[in-house]
């Protein structure tokens, strides 16, 4: 027996049962459903309930103001677009991913997914051709009914549908599979309106639209999601004079890099200096390296464990096809290191495309030397809905009190939901009327919740649940002095406070 396997099994089982309490606490209170629930779901879509919508729209606000500020401007594009977009970007031809079909059962699976899955092992970059190969020679079959598994072929994630009253193909259009595209084809109109120089960013916050084959891991992999993303544009000859070089040259940065990767050493990494890591040509330019170190700054601003996260680069094979150099950042899931954004050198690619495909001009006017250039672009992008899994996951904890299993989600006070609960101590002898004044309050001030049914302690384990970092208790004490109770959802600790002095109080605490 190998019992090397047994325990890795249940290691695996034990952290998996952590997904699926994540998942069971987001039903449960409000945070994440399945859509179309009533109909008997429908795969790889999602809803976001009444506290999952707050958390959504707190993390994609933490992300506007960490980063679209100084030279860099937002726009909001056009889920539908051309389909001509889709053909100069090369969406088209090549989004795709590998598709395998049990020839018995006829369910359809990821093969590099499912190769993954059987052998333990990245297929990341490889071949359709040398998944063939392994699939054939590991004798891989259909995880669902052992049934032989047909040849991979090519599937094209976009999502197609017709534009007008006539259904032909001269009416297909796409639903954008990346918001970044809307980036590039507004790239002139932005450089007008907002007359920026170089080097200067265009953000953007978006629904992207995937068909992919087999969706998993809840919302992590899903058909529809938010994107997030920057397309920060460089003249094409100073992606080595960043500006704010000097302010992340001594950040230490977990990397693993291509060659710990060929060394078998892919679940490894190395802390190192930025500034080593550009001196010994570990990362290929000086703004490549200030956005992995500004995206990294972001995620721990929100409160990701830094222990969870680390900076991995593309394999050359793994490369997409307008990339030069791409570092994703990883978080440490319990199905292993996974992608959570990728940070990529799309050089001039896209601006180049559309240039050779519409006929305009995407140059940029390089005063200082008179001459027409096209940038050159580094791309932060991520998924928020993957991202907010990440943090339920990163913040989900079972603490035992008094024999009783009692679960915190720890999240960071800028993203939490509800920022205060506030709760009579009983339902009578006037607590409720007072406790209501100080929602009343409170409540145009910071998102709040009242609640006045059940014991107290259930109450507060409610707000323990999703996050709320303060829950304020109106007692009997409070109708002689009116002061209350601030009780810290991290460490338990209760502080009475004046009810004139709370929304400072309260401001002081969320801003700490
Ligand atoms: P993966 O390798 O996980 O499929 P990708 O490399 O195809 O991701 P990109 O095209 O680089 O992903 O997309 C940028 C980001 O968008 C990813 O880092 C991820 O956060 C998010 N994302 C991509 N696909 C999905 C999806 N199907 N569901 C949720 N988020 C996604």
């Amino acid at each position: 027996m190998d019992f090397g396997k047994v325990e890795k099994s249940l290691f695996v089982n034990l952290c998996m049962e952590k997904v699926d309490k994540v998942i069971s606490l987001c039903l449960r209170r409000g945070i994440i459903f399945p859509n179309s629930e009533i109909y008997g779901t429908f795969s790889g879509f999602f809803d976001f309930g009444p506290i999952g919508s707050e958390l959504k729209r707190n993390i994609e606000n933490s992300w506007w103001e960490f980063f679209v500020k100084d030279e860099i401007v937002g726009i909001d594009g056009a889920i539908i677009t051309s389909p001509k977009v889709w053909e100069a970007s090369g969406h088209v031809k090549s989004f795709h991913d590998p598709l395998v079909e049990c020839e018995k059962c006829k369910k359809s699976f990821r093969a590099d997914h499912l190769v993954e899955g059987a052998l333990k092992i990245s297929v990341d970059g490889l071949s359709i051709e040398k998944i063939n190969e392994i699939i054939e020679n590991e004798k891989i079959v259909c995880p669902n009914c052992h049934g032989k598994l047909s040849f991979v072929k090519e599937f094209n994630l976009m999502f197609k549908t017709h534009v007008g009253a006539v259904e032909d193909s001269s009416s297909i259009a796409y639903l954008r599979p990346e918001t970044a595209q809307l980036i590039f084809i507004n790239f002139k109109r932005v450089l007008q309106t907002s007359r920026k120089k170089l080097p200067f960013g265009i953000a953007q916050i978006g629904k992207a639209f995937r068909n992919e084959i087999s969706p998993r891991n809840f919302v992590f992999r899903a058909r529809e999601f938010t994107q997030m993303e920057i397309e920060y544009f460089i003249h094409p000859e100073k992606l080595n004079e960043c500006k704010y070089y000097n302010e992340i040259k001594d950040m230490v940065v977990p990397l693993c890099t291509q060659d710990m990767q060929e060394k078998n050493e892919r679940d490894k990494f190395k802390n190192i200096k930025i500034e080593d890591a550009i001196n010994e040509k570990i990362i290929g330019t000086k703004w490549h390296a200030y956005w992995i170190a500004k995206c990294l700054q972001y995620f721990y601003y929100i409160g990701i464990k830094k222990e969870n996260l680390r900076v991995r680069q593309h394999l050359k094979d793994e490369l997409s096809h307008y990339s030069t150099e791409t570092w994703d950042i990883e978080y440490k899931y319990p199905w292993g290191w996974k992608e959570l954004m990728g940070i990529a050198n799309r050089t001039d690619f896209d601006l180049k495309q559309h240039i050779m495909h519409s006929g305009e001009d995407l140059s940029y006017f390089d005063e200082d030397k008179k001459e027409r250039v096209i940038p050159y672009v580094i791309e932060p992008s991520f998924g928020v809905d993957r991202l907010i899994f990440t943090i339920l996951l990163d913040g989900y904890e079972e603490v035992e009190i008094k024999g009783e299993k009692r679960i915190f989600l720890r999240l960071n006070k800028k993203i939490s939901p509800i920022k205060v609960g506030v709760f009579p101590l009983m339902k009578k002898d006037n607590l409720p009327e007072k406790a209501l004044e100080v929602y009343n309050l409170l409540k145009d001030k910071f998102k709040c919740i009242y609640d006045e049914s059940g014991s107290i302690g259930k109450r507060y384990a409610r707000c323990d649940e999703i996050g709320v970092p303060y829950c304020i208790t109106i007692d009997y004490q409070t109708l002689n002095d009116d002061t209350v109770t601030i009780r810290d959802r991290d460490t338990t600790k209760q502080e009475r406070v004046k009810i004139f002095d709370l929304e400072r109080k309260i401001r002081e605490l969320l801003e700490s």
